[in-house]
């Protein structure tokens, strides 16, 4: 899975939050996350016909997944998240990720109390982060933003195309992880050469430097000595 390759390249450092479309909006994908403590910035999608259009609130959480007072229905303060390690009957071992909160306007003693509830009970409503945090509203909304760049390696490198021309004849999706990897590999040689890289294996050399426009002049004044060395590219105009 895509997550536990970013864990490997992240020197096994979990992330806060994962972002991604209707496609990973399943109940095994909020389990995975969750269970590592990991929340899903995921859109709600409806598992079948009988499922109502949008969230619905229930007795133990609101619309949002967000825990409500076991006592009172009202509103609660997060507190913390623990996993805990559980034998069960027939010998064989879990873990349970479970939430620990509290009632924000306590009017009983059991609201003083502190309250929890398990987090895979229903794993696409409750979140181990919740979804009023700034941090996982900001994850919804510059997801779109990464969402672009699926159209421009399709455009640039016909990844995953509509193109019968060079669809293969037979099953398998060997050969579209190939294109794609191919893809990624010429998207990194062209960034390391946009930041100086020369091919010699030494570090990049010639990053931007801080400018009054943010290194764009340097960069350009780069790309285009570069475009001459291939003699590719006319000399840069000289302004009278
Ligand atoms: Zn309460």
């Amino acid at each position: 899975m895509g997550l536990d390759r970013a864990l490997a390249n992240n020197g096994g450092v979990k992330p806060l939050i994962v972002a991604g479309d209707k496609g990973y909006s399943v109940k095994s994908v909020f389990e995975y996350n969750t269970n590592l403590g990991v929340a899903s910035a995921f859109p709600y999608r409806r598992w079948n016909q009988t499922e109502p259009v949008h969230r619905q609130p229930t007795d133990l959480y609101d619309e949002h997944g967000i825990p409500r007072c076991q006592s009172c229905g009202g509103e609660t303060r997060f507190l913390s998240n623990a996993i805990e390690h559980r034998v069960l009957a027939d010998g064989q071992e879990t873990n349970v990720p479970r939430q620990w909160f509290t009632c924000k306007l306590p009017t009983s003693p059991a609201c003083k109390k502190k309250q929890s509830i398990t987090l895979t009970a229903n794993p696409r409503y409750t979140l181990p982060l919740w979804r009023t945090e700034e941090a996982y509203l900001a994850m919804r909304v510059s997801h779109h933003l990464y969402e672009r760049k699926h159209r421009q390696m399709r455009m640039n490198f016909l990844v995953g195309p509509d193109d019968k021309s060079i669809r293969p004849k037979r099953f398998g999706r060997a050969w579209i992880q190939l294109r794609a990897s191919a893809a990624v590999f010429v998207e990194w040689i062209r960034v390391l050469a946009r930041c100086g890289w020369d091919g010699s294996g030494e570090s990049v050399v010639g990053l931007p430097r801080p400018t009054s426009d943010g290194g764009a002049t340097h960069r350009l004044a780069q790309v285009r000595a570069r475009r001459r060395q291939s003699g590719g590219d006319p000399p840069p105009a000289v302004a009278a």
